[in-house]
């Protein structure tokens, strides 16, 4: 029985949560049992923190699952999925670990589940390292949506390191089978919005993010806005850049921490977005290794982006253990990929 198991190396590539969850997504799709062992033995912090043992509890608990070695600091993590069951569910991350991402754990098996899902998820939902909720709501979730399930997403109250306490809801209505999707052409920005988020921090950190945004990228006051959080819990600051176009809008986000400077949160973002906006492409680095997944669901895609990262080609890789198709990378210019994925 064991030996049947797929048998996950979590040191593979870069080597963090990302290939845990990825393969807690595609066991509860597939049915497939695995083991993985050498957890996050890339980071600093190896093992399962809070966020990844909530991720684990919410895969185990929407998919009826038999799991061992779920708790904190474990390097080794047995799941063995049963039914995938639609429904309400709440899960809380309990510190400032990334509430979205583990919404992006349980979500690929909702896309397809038997009937829709309402999520409310607390915790961190502006944490360096992981998709924002701005980027969820505004990249992510129109394109799963293009691909037929509808995703309503709900911001009710932001969440930052360290003191977290955010909450986001997600309503999901599923389809029977995702529609591949193609993004190989960029087209032109038809709107661009700048926006910082302030939790208990002085107005002229965003003054200072804004300052950056306005010089580096040419924007206009009017695209330029702040929003400071209603009764926070914390301080945070995230400065966050929209470049809509046609059928992509790329969001770029600089995250505030201790010691960081503004301008310094500023040139992340700006810097983010101009390697996007030359590179002429419709799919910036996060994107990418975030799209793979429901990409090889549906059974195809093609779409075009920047250079791989090693979260790209990692998941890449953790996908095509789990699921019968091939993913393949192209450099076509100097800044230009193209990915490629096919049911092998
Ligand atoms: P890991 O480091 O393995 O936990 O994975 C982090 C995930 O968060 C990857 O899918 C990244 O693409 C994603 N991510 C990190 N930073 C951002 C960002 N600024 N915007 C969107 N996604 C992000």
């Amino acid at each position: 029985m064991m030996s049947e198991m797929t048998l996950i190396d979590g040191s593979e590539g870069e080597g963090g949560g990302q290939i845990l969850r990825t393969s807690l997504a595609l066991s509860l799709v597939t049915g497939e049992p695995f083991r993985m062992e050498r957890i996050r033995s890339r980071r600093a912090k190896p093992g399962l923190l809070r966020q990844h043992l909530t991720a684990v509890e919410a895969a185990q608990t929407i998919g009826a699952a038999e799991v061992s070695g779920a708790a904190l600091g474990s390097l080794t993590l047995e799941f063995r999925p049963g039914p995938v069951t639609p429904g309400n569910y709440r899960f809380s991350v309990g510190t400032a670990g990334s509430a979205t991402l583990v919404l992006q754990t349980i979500l690929p098996a909702l896309l397809t589940a038997s009937g829709p899902t309402t999520l409310t998820l607390e915790g961190g939902t502006h944490n360096p390292m992981a998709p924002p909720y701005d980027f969820l709501a505004r990249t992510f979730a129109p394109l799963m949506d293009r691909m037929g399930p509808r995703i309503e997403l709900e911001l009710k109250r932001p969440g930052f390191f360290p003191a977290g306490g955010g909450l986001l809801q997600a309503r999901i209505a599923p389809v029977k089978r995702l529609a591949p999707l193609i993004l190989m052409v960029r087209g032109s920005i038809r709107r661009r919005q700048a926006k910082v988020w302030l939790s208990k921090l002085p107005s002229h950190v965003a003054e200072r993010e804004l300052a950056v945004v306005r010089q580096e990228l040419n924007w206009r006051d009017t695209e330029c806005t702040v929003e400071n959080v209603a009764h926070p819990l914390g301080p945070g600051n995230a400065l966050v850049l929209d470049l809509e176009t046609e059928l992509v809008t790329a969001v770029f986000t600089g995250f505030g921490e201790r010691g960081r400077s503004a301008e310094e949160v500023g040139r992340r973002a700006v810097s983010a977005a101009k390697t996007w906006i030359e590179a002429d492409v419709p799919v910036e680095e996060h994107l990418a290794d975030q799209l793979l997944l429901p990409l090889a669901l549906a059974g195809g895609g093609a779409f075009r982006t920047t250079k791989p990262s090693l979260h790209a080609t990692t998941n890449a890789a953790i996908i095509q253990r789990f699921l019968s198709v091939v993913i393949g990378f192209e450099q076509e210019n100097a800044t230009g990929w193209s990915v490629h994925i096919n049911t092998r």
